[in-house]
C-alpha cells in the first residue's frame, strides 16, 4: 500500500507563532519594534508608555507618516513592508526594519489595538486579538499612529512564566530607549511606567544633550568627543575620561548608520584605547557614531537585528581605538605608560 503524504505547509497563525519566538523575547523586544517603525515613519515626537513593565499593556504612539486605511491591516501580514521591495534593496538598508516581521509576529500573542491616520483621509481603527482580525473601522485621528499591545502571551503560557521581575523587564526596557535616544537625537522620546516619567529627551539634535538627559551633567562634564575618519567609514562621539568609569561594560552604545547594535569587537577597541589608564573592572560611558555606505554593512544576520556584520571590520577597529586614544591623550595628564608608545 502506498504510504500517505504528511508533509503540510503551516498556516500563517501557527508561523506566526513560530517566528513570535525569534523577535518577541520580552517587553523591551516589543517597544524596540514598535519604536523602530515609529523612527522609520519619520516622527519626530515618540511617546512609550507602560503598565506592569509592559507585559500588560505597551502604547506607543508617534507624530510619523501613519498609515492608509488598507495599509493598516496589510501592516499585520507574515513579510510584509513598505522598506524594501527588492534584493537589490536588502544589501543597501536605510531604514531600521525591513524583513516586515515584526508586527505579524506581535500580533499573534498578543491583542493590539491601533489608530493611524497618513494625514489623506480620516483615520482607521485596527484591533486584532491573538492574530485574529476583530475590526477595521473608520476614527477619526491625527497623522500619525497609536499602537497599544497589550495581554503580552496572553497565548503562549510558556513564555509568559519565563518573564523575570517587573524591575528586571522594565530595566531592559529604559536600557533600550536609552539607546534609541542616543541614536536619534533629533527626536522627542518620553518613556513613562504607570504614568511615572523614566526618561525624557527632547529633539535637540544634540547627542550631548541626550547623553545628559540620560546620564546626567555631572557623567557629560567628564566626557571628551573624538572623531576621524578612513577611506570608508567616518567615527565620532563621546567618551569619559578615565576618573568617571562605571562597573559594567553596559554603558558603552555603538551606532551604526543611525542602527544601535552590539559588538564585543568594538567594546574592546574602546578599552583598548585607554590602554592601561583605566582601573581593572571599570569601564568607560561611551557613544561611538559610525557612518558608512550602507553597502559595506549587512544588519541581514539575526531577526533582532541587534548584530551586524561589517566590512573592512579591521580597518574600522583601528580608526575607533587612534581617535580615541588620541582625545584621552589630549585631555588628561598623560603618564608614562601611554606615552611612550
Ligand atoms: P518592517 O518594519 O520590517 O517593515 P513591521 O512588521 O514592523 O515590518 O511593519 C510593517 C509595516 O507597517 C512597515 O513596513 C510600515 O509600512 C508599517 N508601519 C508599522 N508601524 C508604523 C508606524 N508607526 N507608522 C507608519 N507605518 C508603520
Ligand atoms: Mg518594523
Amino acid at each position: 500500500m502506498r504510504k500517505l503524504d504528511i508533509i503540510k505547509v503551516m498556516d500563517d497563525m501557527l508561523s506566526n507563532k513560530i517566528a513570535a519566538g525569534e523577535v518577541v523575547e520580552r517587553p523591551a523586544s516589543i517597544v524596540k519594534e514598535l519604536v523602530e517603525n515609529a523612527i522609520d515613519a519619520e516622527s519626530t515626537v515618540i511617546e512609550i508608555s507602560l503598565e506592569e513593565a509592559g507585559l500588560l499593556k505597551i502604547r506607543v504612539t508617534d507624530n510619523g507618516k501613519g498609515m492608509s486605511r488598507q495599509d493598516a491591516v496589510q501592516a499585520f501580514e507574515r513579510h510584509a513592508t513598505s522598506k524594501i521591495t527588492n534584493e537589490h534593496d536588502l544589501f543597501r538598508i536605510r531604514t531600521l526594519g525591513f524583513r516586515g516581521e515584526a508586527l505579524a509576529s506581535i500580533a499573534s500573542v498578543s491583542k493590539i489595538n491601533l489608530w493611524t491616520s497618513d494625514g489623506e483621509s480620516t483615520g482607521t481603527e485596527v484591533h486584532i486579538d491573538g492574530g485574529r482580525l476583530v475590526k477595521h473601522d473608520h476614527a477619526a485621528f491625527r497623522k500619525g499612529t497609536d499602537i497599544t499591545v497589550a495581554q503580552l502571551f496572553f497565548n503562549t503560557p510558556a513564555r509568559l512564566k519565563y518573564m523575570k521581575t517587573i524591575q528586571t523587564e522594565l530595566g531592559h526596557t529604559i536600557d533600550l530607549v536609552n539607546r534609541l535616544a542616543l541614536s536619534h537625537p533629533t527626536i522627542a522620546f518620553k518613556l513613562t511606567h504607570y504614568s511615572h516619567l523614566l526618561l525624557q529627551t527632547y529633539g535637540s539634535g544634540e547627542q550631548q544633550r541626550v547623553l545628559s538627559d540620560i546620564y546626567g551633567t555631572a557623567v557629560v562634564r567628564k566626557m571628551i568627543p573624538f572623531s576621524g575618519s578612513n577611506a570608508d567609514y567616518k567615527v565620532d562621539g563621546y567618551v569619559t575620561l578615565p576618573e568617571m568609569t562605571r562597573a559594567s561594560r553596559n554603558y558603552m552604545t555603538l551606532i551604526v548608520n543611525g542602527r544601535w547594535v552590539k559588538s564585543h569587537a568594538v567594546n574592546h577597541a574602546v578599552l583598548d584605547a585607554f590602554h592601561t589608564y583605566l582601573p581593572i573592572g571599570r569601564f568607560p560611558i561611551a557613544v561611538i557614531n559610525v557612518e558608512g555606505d550602507p553597502i559595506l554593512t549587512d544588519v541581514n544576520v539575526h531577526p533582532a537585528k541587534q548584530h551586524i556584520r561589517m566590512s573592512k571590520e579591521g580597518e574600522l577597529l583601528t580608526l575607533i581605538k587612534e581617535v580615541i586614544r588620541s582625545s584621552i591623550k589630549k585631555s588628561i595628564i598623560v603618564p608614562d605608560a601611554i606615552k611612550k608608545e
